[in-house]
């Protein structure tokens, strides 16, 4: 041990613990006026006799942080909201103590005190997922600061942190080790000299300083605005957690030997936008001391949650699972997600926040849903997250009020998201257990189990981590975009009523795309914008699964504005309009332009004559339940037990063409509703009809009550193709279908690509027949599959095939390669997937166990590269061809 320079006093006797003896108090002269004549009180001069007790639990740890710098003249206050404030966009969640502390160092705002303390709450959203891996990570934790607006500088903040890790924490001075500022040419900056000679003059030896660059050391906002070298301060755990190198230090990517716990930020420079610095004229001083890591060294243990803070909660989880933390993997998992979790839910609910499905509700739903997952597969009985919240309140309630105070609302809370989600966990969990049989997850399986089961996507992507399987996100983000899509839809008509007194418009949508007509009623609604009434309008507003017209109106002075959106009320409307100069009596031409109408019409007859090729195809069983019609495409959904085949698919949408060739007449009539009824009209359950209800009719083979625009004849829906087919939520299907030139477009577009991909094909056997000159390696590709090749070689294996397998890849620009060779009477196979394969779905060592039977044999590797040995050289074809379904069926 080295002497300490500053050591004037013995140590004091506390208990046989490690500790070495404490500084005298340092004196230093405030830098400007204030009340305090000294940095630090010179208690131990004045009165050797006291003695200030070791913290040692985090409790203790808090609660002395903060009366010691209250001692040092600091203003103790409580921590600000989770929820940052108003002005702050920066994170969803307070996830640093400074946060909340901006306005102050940015000026705007007055700080209470020109120093101040506090313990503040933090929550690190980007990390919930990471919990329970490690032994680390945590998403909620508390950041205790001491603050100085303008008051003490780095002289003081070393001074503080100094005595208070010797004297209150009583850490080993020699495990002490700070980093500096290494200084930054790019900011003009050399190294933080003042910091180093302070740090030296404090009795840290030269060795123990360490000048780190900008990225760990130099801490900014990210733009312009307030700045300055920073300092941190390292407990060294010691060599024996160390990597060993020479150079093992704070800052060793090698090992965690020694953890950071301390920073003090000196802000001294504004950063301006050209990114130059200036002296700030009032510098401040921003620390930051981890609470859960401090616990971590003063109770000498091996994590976070072997700290006292983590004792209650774990052990209360022992005791209602029956598993001890630690006894298994899959155990101390569970026990770091619900002791992390539930500190989380505890004190976001008490902040007022409620689960949804949007922003900080989010987050919410998805610390408590992973819990409760977790918590139910290490044998609790739901409901458990109340109990848990009760624990945590028992734990931090003396600390943080607002916890005792919110109680009633924590519990109620948590066991209204815990019982819903019960509802539906187990059912979920078996839909995830079929998906997982099968191999992989596909993006509906995760859309279903999100929509159906309300697993968050987070949930069910780890759950398939677990076993090793992928989910198809591009696929689950477009189902959940296009049902996001609908929700917007339907809630975008929020136009109040404004004139329930004006006359009624009458709609003459069904007959003319054209009117002209009168402003019967106009309110300015600003920002460009106004509601109106028109005399007669052909404006279609949405309902009947039919989206509301676009269209404008235009003045006889070229005055126009454009339709923004339109309310239904019953046989009425009111309407928004963008533009400008508009007032009551103005004579306008009112206009959908055909390019908009004419689709949409197609589009909504399309959307019968498939429903009824439905039924036809699949059975009477086949009922609506939802559609979208619009310009660009028409959507259906539908009740039907499982996903349509391949046969299923096409013999629906030859009939639908085969309806538009027949060229049907669309007939349409207004009738008492007992005679659509003796019609046989379709009628959904959920809608209204009055007594007189319009019936579209199509040559008495489609009979439908509808509101909606149509064309005159089915020949006028042109082609019809089908996009897609995916199920929306347990027992419903959903088809994407387009028509007239949108079909068309799309099926000229899909014949082009078949095209190139013919032609491609050619080129590759071409060369392929080819021998290869250079390595003289005998293959033949002999098919092309979704940009992945399929070769057969011959007298090749091991690593030759691989580098086959890898330059053809490179030479194709395929996205993947399965490769058959035959040496010396065996079969092998390497199959090589590129990472965007791996991401949709596909994984080579499940290809290449799969193709391995053809040939006799097994294999493995990695989902991007696997191989497999055989004994059967004839297999290797009909393994190739199973690769090529294998590929087909995936990516399909
Ligand atoms: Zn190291
Ligand atoms: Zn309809």
């Amino acid at each position: 041990m080295r002497p300490h320079p500053c050591a004037a006093e013995p140590g004091r006797d506390d208990g046989g613990s490690d500790r070495r003896e404490a500084p005298e108090a340092i004196p230093v002269a405030l830098p400007t006026t204030g009340s305090h004549r000294t940095i630090l009180r010179r208690r131990a001069a004045e009165s050797p006799s006291v003695q200030w007790p070791l913290v040692r639990t985090s409790n203790e740890i808090r609660e002395g942080y903060l009366s010691y710098f209250e001692e040092q003249g600091h203003l103790r206050r409580p921590s600000a909201s989770l929820v940052p404030r108003a002005d702050d966009r920066s994170t969803l969640l307070v996830t640093a103590g400074m946060q909340p502390q901006m306005p102050f160092f940015l000026g705007r705002e007055q700080p209470p005190a020109q120093r101040t303390t506090l313990s503040q709450k933090c929550f690190r959203t980007v990390d919930i997922d990471d919990v329970g891996l490690d032994t680390f990570h945590l998403t909620f934790f508390e950041m205790l600061g001491n603050f100085s607006f303008g008051d003490y500088f780095k002289e003081g903040a070393i001074a503080f942190a100094t005595q208070f890790v010797q004297e209150r924490l009583g850490l080993d001075w020699d495990r002490i080790w700070v980093s500096v500022h290494a200084g930054d040419p790019e900011l003009k900056l050399g190294p933080d000299e003042d910091a180093i000679r302070l740090w030296e003059a404090i009795g840290m030896p030269p060795e123990r300083i360490v000048p780190l660059p900008s990225s760990e050391n130099f801490w900014s906002v990210g733009g312009p605005g307030p700045c300055g070298p920073d300092s941190e301060i390292y407990y060294d755990w010691g060599p024996e957690r160390g990597c060993g190198e020479p150079d093992c230090k704070p800052g060793c990517t090698r090992c965690d030997r020694f953890l950071e716990f301390w920073n003090l930020v000196f802000m001294s420079y504004e950063q301006h936008a050209d990114g130059t610095l200036t002296d700030l004229p009032k510098q401040n001083i921003d620390t930051g001391l981890g609470l859960e890591r401090t616990a971590q060294i003063v109770q000498n243990v091996g994590s976070v949650y072997d700290t006292d803070g983590y004792q209650l909660i774990m052990s209360w989880i022992a005791e209602q699972s029956g598993v001890a933390y630690g006894e298994s993997a899959d155990g101390t998992k569970a026990h770091r997600v619900l002791a992390d979790h539930g500190r989380g839910m505890t004190f976001l609910v008490s902040e007022g926040i409620t689960p949804s499905n949007e922003g900080r509700g989010y987050v919410l739903r998805r610390i408590i849903r992973r819990a409760a997952q977790h918590g139910l597969r290490i044998g609790m009985t739901a409901p458990f997250l109340p109990g848990l919240a009760e624990t945590v309140i028992e734990q931090m309630g003396a600390a943080y009020p607002e916890l005792v105070q919110h109680r009633a609302e924590i519990t109620q809370v948590l066991a209204a998201e815990e019982e819903r989600f019960a509802e539906t966990l187990e059912r979920g969990m078996k839909v995830f257990e079929e998906a997982a049989a099968r191999g992989e997850i596909t993006g509906d399986d995760a859309f279903t189990l999100q929509a159906t089961f309300g697993f968050p996507i987070e949930l069910t992507q780890e759950l398939a981590r677990e076993r090793g399987l992928g989910v198809n996100d591009e696929e689950y983000t477009r189902l959940m975009e296009e049902h996001r899509e609908i929700s917007r839809q339907t809630s975008k008509v929020q136009i109040e009523v404004r004139f329930p007194d004006a006359p009624r418009t009458e709609f003459v949508g069904y007959e003319r795309t054209e009117v002209l007509t009168a402003i019967t009623a106009f309110a300015d609604l600003g920002g460009g914008l106004f509601q109106a009434k028109l005399e007669q309008s052909p404006f279609y507003p949405a309902g009947g699964g039919q989206v509301a017209d676009t269209g404008y109106i235009e003045r006889e002075d070229g005055a126009r504005a454009e339709l923004v959106e339109a309310l239904r009320l019953d046989a009425d409307q009111e309407l928004v309009f963008s533009g400008e100069g508009f007032v009551q009596g103005d004579r306008v031409k009112a206009v959908v332009p055909w390019s908009v109408r004419y689709p949409t019409m197609a589009n909504h007859t399309a959307t019968h004559v498939l429903h009824e090729c439905l039924r036809e195809v699949l059975g009477d069983h086949v009922k609506q339940a939802g559609s979208a019609v619009r310009p660009d495409k028409l959507r259906f959904d539908f009740t039907h037990p499982q996903a349509l085949s391949a046969e299923e698919r096409m013999e629906i949408e030859r009939r639908v063409n085969e309806r538009v060739f027949a060229n049907l007449p669309v007939r349409i009539f207004e009738t008492p509703i007992d005679e659509a009824r003796k019609l046989g009209a379709q009628m959904l359950f959920t809608e209204k009809y009055g007594e007189v209800v319009r019936v579209v009719d199509i040559d008495g083979w489609s009979i439908e009550l509808c509101g909606g625009t149509h064309v005159r004849s089915t020949a006028e829906i042109g082609p019809f193709a089908m996009l897609s087919e995916a199920s929306v939520g347990s027992g419903s299907r959903r088809i994407e279908a387009v028509t007239a030139g949108e079909a068309f477009a799309y099926l000229h577009e899909q014949a082009r690509e078949a095209d190139a991909l013919r032609g491609e094909l050619e080129e590759l056997r071409r060369q392929a027949r080819k021998p290869a000159a250079k390595d003289e390696i005998d293959f033949t590709v002999v098919d092309k599959e979704s940009n992945v090749l399929f070769v057969e070689a011959k007298d090749v294996k091991g690593g030759p095939l691989r580098d086959l397998s890898d330059r053809l890849r490179q030479q194709e620009k395929a996205d993947g390669a399965i490769v058959g060779s035959v040496e010396d009477g065996r079969a092998f196979l390497v199959v090589n997937f590129d990472e965007s394969l791996v991401r949709r779905g596909l994984d080579a060592t499940q290809v290449v166990r799969e193709l391995g039977k053809h040939i006799g044999g097994g294999g493995g590797g990695k989902p991007t590269l696997a191989e497999a040995g055989g004994k059967n050289p004839a297999g290797v074809r009909d393994a190739l061809e199973a690769g090529k379904q294998a590929v087909a069926s995936a990516l399909a």
